[in-house]
């Protein structure tokens, strides 16, 4: 099939709903440094987001965000924007918990009708293809729910495989990117060689935005898959120890153990380490070929745009280590790179 470069020249109006967030932040920012008119929609008060979220505001505002408040499960009010504001494209990264919030703001948008392209949340793996255990599979199941009522409906659409943000993938965090990798022990997921794509928070962001109104990726699944960053996540210890300039004890995680912590139905380090097993066990990024009439990889969109390699995304980790006691070689304590989300654990 031969595809042609079409994107219009006007930048259409982007409206990001959870922009707040982990994933939200990279697209914000990214539509703004495409000097692409940005609404974001904050919820109201700070549900999940602590004092960070107050900054995370200031800081897109100050970069040219035009700040709307507001909740996407409240139809008359997202109709009510979406007019006023003549949004074109809406781009969603609600978080796991809020998926099914979608299906009123789907509702909205089939109401008014002008939407160019609406990008649901999802970022991550393909959820039609991938099949985690519980409770990772039951936000799966959400996602295809909202997958199949776009699709219902009509509504244009591009659904984001963007597969591993770029970090030490801890098998309990669900925003690893912001913890440095370990610096006492690696903990390896089954015989460490199933391998996986890894891609930086700012690549995220700066690919969703590429896509959104390009019409060769207009009702795709489109799939994240850089050659330069695949790897097992013994490859991506010996990275990180050549970073450190000292080896570490590796720890092997049996399969029987992530199930383990999947079972135990702790929200959300379960869901975690139900997608950890699914990826590193099961192989769910590299198990299947992107070859169907709805999958399009994002390097044969872009092929003149790199990615950030995976070893420069540990630089950056690298420098959030106290520079003291890399001399001393007293490597012992992981630093936060960022104020760690607040999450809180509720177990079935
Ligand atoms: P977060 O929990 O960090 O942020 C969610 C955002 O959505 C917040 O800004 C939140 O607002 C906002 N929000 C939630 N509900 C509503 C609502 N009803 N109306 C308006 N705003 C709302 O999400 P993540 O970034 O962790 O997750 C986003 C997506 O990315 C998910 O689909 C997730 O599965 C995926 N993901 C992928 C990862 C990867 O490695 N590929 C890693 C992590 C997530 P508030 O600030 O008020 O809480």
């Amino acid at each position: 099939m031969t595809v042609s470069a079409s994107v219009s020249s006007a930048k259409g109006r982007v409206l990001i709903v959870g922009a707040t967030g982990f994933i939200g932040q990279f697209v914000a920012e990214a539509s703004l440094d495409a000097g692409r008119p940005t609404y974001v929609l904050v919820r109201p008060g700070s549900v999940g987001g602590g004092p960070s979220k107050g900054s995370t505001i200031r800081a897109l505002q100050d970069k040219g965000a035009i700040i709307l408040h507001g909740l996407i499960n409240d139809k008359e009010f997202m109709e009510k924007i979406l007019k006023e504001h003549e949004i074109d494209i809406v781009i969603s990264a609600v978080g796991g918990a809020n998926i099914l919030d979608q299906l009123t703001l789907i509702e909205a948008i089939k109401t008014v009708g002008t939407i160019k392209r609406f990008l649901p949340s999802e970022f991550g793996h393909d959820v039609d293809r991938a099949d985690p255990v519980e409770p990772g599979l039951n936000m799966y199941k959400d996602k295809r729910r909202i997958r199949r009522l776009l699709e219902e409906y009509g509504v244009p659409h591009t659904y984001i495989c963007c597969n591993s943000i770029a970090s030490w993938p801890y098998y309990d965090n669900t925003h690893p990117s912001e913890v440095v990798p370990p610096l006492d022990q690696f903990q390896i997921y089954g015989d460490g060689s199933v391998k996986a794509y890894f891609v930086a928070g700012t690549d995220i962001g700066k690919f969703t935005i590429k896509t959104i109104d390009d019409i060769r990726a207009l009702n795709k699944n489109v799939h994240f898959r850089p050659a330069c960053n695949l790897y097992n996540i013994n490859e991506l210890a010996s990275l990180w120890e050549r970073k450190i300039g000292r080896t570490l004890p590796r720890v092997t995680v049996s399969e029987n153990e992530l199930l383990a912590a999947a079972a135990e139905n702790c929200i959300p380090e379960s869901i975690v380490a139900s997608f950890t097993h699914d990826i590193f066990i099961k192989g769910c990024q590299v198990n299947f070929t992107i070859d169907g009439p709805q999958d399009i990889e994002v390097g044969t969109l872009y092929p003149d745009e790199t990615f950030r390699t995976l070893d420069e995304c540990f630089n950056d980790f690298l420098v959030k280590i106290d520079s003291k006691s890399m001399s001393n070689g007293e490597i012992t304590a992981a630093s936060p790179v960022a104020e760690p989300m607040a999450i809180t654990a509720t177990c079935a």
